[in-house]
């Protein structure tokens, strides 16, 4: 670990570390084959307050900062990477409200979101790298706006309570409004049968005329792409967390089957070529580790971090795929069962790759912030 946490910091990341073992990590193969978190870890995870965990204090929350989340989201990943997922989705989106949202918009909705899960919506049917083509749209009538379109593919779709949506106000322009399941209008759609992190729901909303207030609209008219840029980048580095955490299950695993596995009369540990993949999954792990860390602290610091999170994630969500399937080989044929968890980790690691930005979009980002600093 690069990173030296604060003495608060040390004991969340030992009190997470002992849910995470009684709570979570018993659950990782049900909570893949069942596609749901059983009730009493979920019950857990809203009662020893993670949601709240960035919330500030004056909101009910517990008032960490980047690196605690990003260290916490990593403590569950090595567990269980859905649930680290569905507090990913969660706590990029309370970011983004605590930075746009009007002090009384925070009032109302802060300390819902200590025990109401929110999720980040952008993604329409028709695409979701190309976000100006978007349709689904908001129309000023006097002082309401009236919001109307379908989205799709949303982190803890269904589970969440409280949606940021990003909606055309005009042909060339997004905005971002705050919505609530609970107002007239607001439609859960289906759940996506995706492939892995099988824990969080990812799905739809429809919004048929949904009038809300003046004050429901994140930051200013039009800065919806900002706010959407916002919510990436906080997201990256967490993703980063879970990424690192994912290669840290699967170097787990692979040493402790190699010691015990013999072959050739020698535990497999003492093969060279399973000592190739073992060192690979390390060194993956630590460069991983070392990125999201950098992230979250320039974003403590207040510095700009958007490219260092784009790396961690960019890096960590190709290297955590290839250190699972180093996993599932060393593990032979039982790492192709789905008795074993090397396959599910390939899956969940699978996901980094396209939610958040997909890869191909973020190495168009890192190049840019690249030739942009040699020209400066
Ligand atoms: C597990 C998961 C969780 C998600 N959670 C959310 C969420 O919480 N909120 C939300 O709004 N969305 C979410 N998404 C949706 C995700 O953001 C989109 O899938 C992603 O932006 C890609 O959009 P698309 O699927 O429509 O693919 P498309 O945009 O149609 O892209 C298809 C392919 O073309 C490539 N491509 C597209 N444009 C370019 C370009 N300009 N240059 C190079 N290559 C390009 C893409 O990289 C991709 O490989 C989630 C997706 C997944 C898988």
């Amino acid at each position: 670990m690069s990173i030296n946490l604060t003495e608060s910091q040390t004991m969340l990341h030992q009190m997470v570390s002992d849910f995470a073992d009684k709570k979570v990590k018993p659950y990782d193969m049900q909570i893949d084959k069942e596609r749901a978190y059983p009730k009493e870890l979920w019950e857990g995870v809203i009662e020893t307050g993670f949601l709240g965990l960035t919330i500030p204090e004056e909101h009910g929350g517990a008032g960490f900062d980047a690196i605690a989340s990003a260290q916490t989201v990593y403590d569950m990943a090595i567990r269980n990477a859905s649930i680290a997922f569905t507090l990913e989705g969660h706590y990029k989106t309370v970011d983004q409200v605590m930075n746009y949202a009007t002090p009384a918009l925070k009032e109302k909705y802060m300390p819902q979101a200590n025990h109401r899960i929110f999720g980040f919506s952008s993604t329409e049917p028709q695409g979701g790298s190309n976000i100006m083509g978007n349709t689904a749209n908001a129309v000023k009538d006097g002082e309401k706006w009236i919001l109307n379109g379908n989205k799709t593919m949303i982190t803890n779709g269904g589970l969440a309570e409280v949606y940021c949506v990003l909606l055309k106000t005009s042909p060339d322009e997004l905005s971002c409004f705050l919505v609530d399941q609970d107002m007239p209008g607001f439609k859960h759609g289906k759940r996506e049968e995706f492939i892995g992190m099988n824990g969080t729901p990812v799905g739809e909303i429809f919004l048929e005329n949904v009038v809300v207030s003046e004050d429901h609209l994140l930051g200013k008219l039009g800065q919806g792409v900002e706010i959407g840029d916002h919510a990436h980048y906080d997201a990256r580095i967490l993703m980063g967390a879970i990424a690192a955490g994912i290669t840290e299950q699967a170097l787990t695993i692979a040493v402790d089957y190699a010691k015990q596995r013999e072959a050739v009369g020698t535990p497999i540990i003492q093969l060279h070529s399973i000592q190739t993949k073992i060192t690979e999954i390390a060194i993956a792990k630590e460069n991983i580790q070392l990125l999201y860390q950098e992230a979250a602290k320039l974003k403590v610091e207040g510095q700009p971090y958007a490219k260092v999170a784009t790396m961690a994630k960019s890096y960590g969500s190709r290297a955590a795929v290839i250190a699972a399937d180093h996993t599932l080989q060393v593990l032979g044929g039982y790492g192709y069962s789905r008795e074993y968890p090397a396959e599910h980790l390939i899956r969940d690691a699978r996901a980094l790759q396209i939610a958040e930005g997909s890869l191909e979009k973020m190495m168009i980002e890192i190049t840019k912030e690249v030739v942009k600093e040699r020209e400066a």
